[in-house]
């Protein structure tokens, strides 16, 4: 969390923002994606979740926003159960912003549409108050001359940058990164760590899968280590890089730092 500003704090009192209990999922074939996963997150907090290839890194965030379902557990996010009802699985979706690898842009519209649709869409505004909404995005994440422009007019940061601030848009309660600077080239990554860097220092609660350990280590509050569908560890940034508890997590470590 690490608060840079008066105004964060009254909504990071420590409740508890996203409950997961024994989250348990089998894909077809038999692939233990999750095995038993519990989480909890306080408003504010940001949790790094890191771990090997296949180990469910993916699968969890997508059980967390209703993307995918969980065979066996439980997922309660700000208070709203995430069950069969349509209802709660859609206000689930509109306050769990998410960000993937790869940007996802439509190509045939401008940075400023692709901020714009869904603000229209689902949260109804009209075109006037979307673009207000976008604007001032696009200033947070530095691309207000890109407005105009297409994304294949775009670096590859600058269209995660533009991903990012269409997640936000809809104005979340929770934004989760899945792997946001895996694809992109070393040169972009710097660029999208700030802008993430910065949503973490102003109190966003985030949930993010990353390789990137720099960033776990200055932004994150807690890391989490999965392994085969299970937490191996976990534990504050700092505590889990300086003095990690079990063998498996220092073997981790020792081959990507
Ligand atoms: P990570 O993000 O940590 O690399 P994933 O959550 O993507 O791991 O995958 C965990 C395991 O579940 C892997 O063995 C993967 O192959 C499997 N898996 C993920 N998604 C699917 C799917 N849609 N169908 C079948 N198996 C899947
Ligand atoms: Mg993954």
């Amino acid at each position: 969390m690490k608060m840079n500003n008066l105004t964060s704090e009254a909504k990071c009192l420590g409740q508890e923002i996203i409950t997961a209990r024994g989250l348990t999922k089998t894909f077809p074939g038999g692939v233990r994606a999750l095995d038993g996963v519990s989480l909890s997150v306080q408003q504010c907090e940001v949790v790094v979740v890191i771990g090997p290839s296949g180990s469910g890194k993916s699968t969890l965030l997508r059980c967390l926003n209703g993307l995918e379902d969980v065979d066996e557990g439980a997922v309660i996010i700000n208070g709203t159960p995430l069950d069969d009802s349509s209802a709660n699985r859609l206000a689930i979706r509109t306050e769990t912003g998410m960000v993937f690898q790869s940007f996802n842009l439509f190509p045939h519209m401008t940075v400023l549409e692709n901020i714009n649709l869904a603000q229209r869409l689902v949260r109804k505004k009209s075109t006037a108050e979307a673009t207000e909404t976008t604007l001032e995005l696009l200033e947070r994440v530095g691309l207000t001359d890109k407005r105009d422009s297409r994304p294949a007019q775009l670096s590859g940061g600058q269209q995660q940058r533009v991903a990012i601030a269409r997640a936000l848009a809809m104005n979340p309660r929770i934004m989760l990164f899945d792997e946001a600077t895996s694809a992109l080239d070393p040169e972009m990554i710097g660029e999208v760590l700030e802008v993430m860097k910065d949503l973490a220092h102003g109190g966003m609660t985030m949930v993010v899968v990353t390789h990137e350990m720099g960033f776990a280590r200055e932004a994150g509050d807690r890391v989490i280590f999965m392994e085969d569908g299970h937490v191996v560890e976990e534990a504050p940034a700092n505590d889990f890089f300086d003095n990690p508890k079990q063998e498996r997590t220092r073997l981790f470590l020792s081959q990507i730092l």
